[in-house]
């Protein structure tokens, strides 16, 4: 044990990984990390999980990208598999920043002035804070001259917040998730909070313990099971099916809350009349649940006094993923369960800050604060706050911007901190649109393995060495404190997208983190209210929160929504199949995710040591018939093929999934899950499909 004696300085911030936004203090000894500790913040009150406790030494990794490199002449951009990250100089020599900077933004300027902006894309990070997500996606709208800005919220909750957007006119969560504790009936459907947002799920159980009654909808019957009033295991992919029989059994019972409807909504009479085929008898053919259990859990929700609803990615990745949604936002609408305390929407958002990275502006089709590129009154502000002309056309997303190299259109980009080499659906195809690139930024902690196809190299921040504020699932902004220097020639991200944007034309002069939140206050009136000293005082702030008196609003939609009309909108939806099916070659789902140890990709967590000597290897979860119809024993190494590549990994017993469904955790980069998954996207949210795909199980060829 580390005696608390030995700690020199204390430095308070926030967990840099999932979106709960736990508050922790770094306890540091010789300018490095001896221990972390929970703080009382409002999302945590002290708690934390094993990420936020042991997940720090990632810092200070030996594999730390600490000088800038340039790809040496005549090395392949196809040939990651024998780049090891921990000897970057085989493929790559060291420069100065000079050089690599001058380089870097050479190669962009040259293909922007040759071919457009519409040439050129970014990708931005949900890892770094809200004045770099804001810098960098005004570098792209200004220095690039186009909107081709994305981040990894295309691969998370881009469903969730088309269809928030189209019903109640915001995309951010209507409740913070402590609210669970005020609500009588808690929905969590297509998430796993015990693994992907811990400290929430404590929540969860705390709330189940005092009484509430825990709804779990999920194909594989997780952890919190063992708290829930019913563990409700539908086939993957029935969502639809099963969401709007339990709208059909409110409608038909008479349980929908008219007053509210009334009063609030727009658009129930077409709801109503869509809903007829969908009784529960006739769903369950498709959904596989008991018509009578169906019945149950939508009395329980529409009767209850008070009722929220989760979700996850579960629900958002899938060609219906907006369908989804929309029906889930139709269920909280009918009944009334919003607006008031213990109600609510609550998509739980991954990334520590992807909430703030999207509010940011990290988004093609909108600017700071989700206002339309498209709209001239919206343009004409910006284009006067920026003094720059701005593209009327909405950017590309993530997966289109990787059709967009395939087909010659992009052909160069701008990478800071996100990982699409590991993360992108069908990353096969992803990984051949970075080689196939005239030229590549990425700016990074790590020789991620996107970085292993650029061109420069930037070596990046860590969050604890930084100063910024990020943004929770539940909208509270709060600041995060630089607690450690910089190893060797790394740079402050906010330094080296300044230096990018001078040399792409820019004239910027942001000295500091305060000075850039200053200019996201005047572009964003839900942040309007909350100043720079306001953080350092208050530690967080809700928002929207629009003057500096006001204490930001932790429950919204009370007196209706910010729409058009002021009214939420029912929006009918059908029955969309997952685009692709088992069959006869590909009998199996397989279904993708996290898990406790590790976050997303890996990069981080991967090189924790804690961490990574609890999880250390790939393995496949295959349900305990599946393993006997297939003859496979638990720790037999397995290939696990689909149409778009393969993968060999370990064999684990999970008792939790259903016969016919597999899960593979997609933060391992030597059996990456990705090779195996669909980039089928879904129309609205234009996310990919990578909870869903058919799948074989042979036998692994090698060892
Ligand atoms: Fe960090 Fe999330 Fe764990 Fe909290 S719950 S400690 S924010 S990973």
């Amino acid at each position: 044990g580390v005696g608390k004696q030995e700690v020199d300085r204390e430095v308070h911030s926030v967990c840099p990984y999932c979106g709960v936004g736990c508050q922790i203090t770094y306890k540091i000894k010789d300018d490095r990390i001896l221990y972390v500790d929970g703080r009382e913040g409002p999302a945590n009150l002290g708690r934390l999980c094993v990420k936020g406790r042991f997940g720090f030494d990632y810092v200070s990794s030996p594999q730390r990208l600490t000088k800038p490199l340039i790809r040496r002449d005549g090395i392949a951009k196809d040939a990651i598999a024998d780049l090891d990250p921990a000897n970057p100089l085989t493929h790559f020599r060291e420069a100065t920043w000079e050089e690599a900077l001058d380089r870097a933004a050479a190669g962009l300027r040259a293909i922007r002035d040759a071919d457009g902006g519409k040439a050129l894309a970014g990708f931005g990070s949900a890892k770094g804070s809200n004045e770099e997500a804001y810098l960098f996606q005004k570098l792209v709208r200004t220095g690039f001259g186009s909107n081709n800005v994305d981040h990894c919220t295309r691969l998370c909750h881009a469903s969730s917040v088309a269809a928030l957007m189209e019903t109640v006119g915001s995309g951010a969560v209507s409740a913070p998730f402590n609210d669970a504790e005020k609500a009588d009936v808690i929905l969590v459907i297509g998430a796993n909070p015990t693994v992907n947002h811990p400290v929430a799920a404590s929540f969860f159980k705390n709330a189940a313990k005092r009484g509430a009654k825990l709804i779990i909808i999920d194909p594989r019957g997780t952890a919190m099971r063992r708290y829930a009033t019913w563990m409700v295991q539908h086939r993957p992919g029935s969502d639809v099916a099963l969401i709007n029989s339990m709208l059909q059994v409110i409608v038909a019972e008479g349980l929908v809350d008219r007053q509210y409807v009334e009063g609030y909504t727009e658009g129930y009479a077409a709801l109503a009349e869509s809903l007829g085929d969908f009784t529960p008898e006739a769903m369950a053919a498709i959904s596989g649940v008991e018509p009578e259990t169906v019945r149950e859990v939508a009395r329980a929700f529409a009767t209850a006094k008070s009722a929220i609803i989760f979700w996850g990615m579960g629900l958002s990745q899938h060609i219906h993923g907006t369908d989804n949604a929309r029906a889930l936002i139709s269920l909280a609408l009918m009944t009334g369960q919003v607006g008031r305390p213990g109600t609510g929407l609550h998509p739980l958002r991954g990334q520590n800050n992807v909430q703030g990275a999207s509010d940011a502006g990290l988004i093609p089709m909108v600017f700071p604060d989700y206002q339309p590129v498209s709209d001239p009154a919206v343009r004409a502000r910006f284009e006067a706050m920026w003094g720059t002309e701005l593209d009327p056309e909405p950017g590309l997303t993530v997966v289109e911007i990787t059709d967009a190299v395939h087909r010659g259109v992009i052909r160069g980009m701008y990478i800071m901190g996100e990982n699409p080499a590991m993360s992108d659906p069908n990353v096969s195809h992803a990984r051949a649109a970075l080689a196939k690139l005239d030229h590549l930024v990425v700016q990074d902690l790590f020789l991620t393995e996107t970085a292993a196809f650029a061109d420069v190299v930037l070596p990046a921040s860590a969050w604890p060495e930084k100063d910024g504020t990020v943004t929770n699932t539940n909208r509270q902004v709060q600041r995060g404190r630089k607690a450690l220097p910089l190893p060797g020639e790394a740079r402050q991200d906010l330094w080296i997208i300044q230096e990018m944007a001078r040399r792409l034309g820019l004239d910027w002069h942001y000295d500091g983190p305060a000075e850039a939140f200053a200019e996201m206050r005047r572009a964003m009136p839900s942040i309007a209210g909350i100043s720079w000293e306001r953080l350092e005082r208050e530690s967080c702030v809700t928002y929207p929160c629009h003057a500096e008196d006001e204490p930001g609003e932790a429950v919204i939609f009370t007196e209706g929504f910010p729409t058009k009309s002021g009214r939420g909108r029912f929006v009918p939806t059908a029955m969309v199949p997952p685009d692709e099916r088992p069959d006869r070659d590909f009998p199996l789902v397989l279904t993708t995710g996290r898990v406790l140890e590790h976050w997303h990709t890996g990069a981080m967590t991967r090189r924790t040591r804690v961490l990574d000597a609890v999880e250390p290897e790939a393995a496949v979860e295959i349900s305990p018939s599946d393993l006997e119809r297939f003859g496979i024993d638990p720790g037999d190494r397995v290939r696990v093929v689909t149409r778009r590549g393969a993968i060999e990994l370990r064999a684990r017993f999970d008792s939790s999934l259903p016969e016919g469904m597999i899960f593979i955790p997609f933060c391992y980069a030597e059996a990456a899950a990705n090779i195996l998954t669909n980039d089928a996207l879904d129309p609205f949210g234009k996310i990919a499909e990578v909870k869903y795909c058919a799948v074989r199980l042979e036998p692994a060829t090698a060892g």
